[in-house]
């Protein structure tokens, strides 16, 4: 198994977690962009979100539903951001599609 996303959603590379249940795993991204900086992701391999949006469209709720409890968590209570980065011009650099889950500092808009 090469999918580094995989590995840590099977527990065979570390990672900080805050959240794992059946279908979702969330951890604290290794290079954080914010004070909270998680990554949630399906435990299911999916390429990209486009990928899991035509596969399993209940899944990228619940990704998106799980983002929301950590954010609340995590006392977000100010605000937050969700982006999914997608393919070499979106940023995206491991193919397993995640959220992050970005907080505790005023995010700036537009993105870089
Ligand atoms: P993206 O560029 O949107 O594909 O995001 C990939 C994210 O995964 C980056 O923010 C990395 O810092 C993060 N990352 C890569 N490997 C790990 C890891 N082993 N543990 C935690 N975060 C990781
Ligand atoms: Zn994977």
């Amino acid at each position: 198994m090469e999918c580094p996303f995989c590995m840590i959603a099977a527990g065979t590379i570390p990672a900080d977690l805050v959240h794992a249940d059946d279908r979702v795993v969330a951890f604290r991204d290794i290079n954080p962009q914010a004070p909270v900086h998680v990554l949630v992701i399906p435990r299911e391999h999916h390429g990209n979100v486009g990928a899991l949006a035509t596969a399993n469209p209940e899944l990228l709720g619940d990704l998106l539903a799980a983002a929301a409890q950590i954010a609340a968590d995590e006392d977000l209570d100010a605000g937050y951001r969700l982006v999914i980065n997608t393919g070499g011009d979106g940023g995206q650099t491991v193919d397993h599609v995640h959220v992050h889950l970005l907080g505790g500092r005023h995010l700036t808009w537009p993105p870089g």
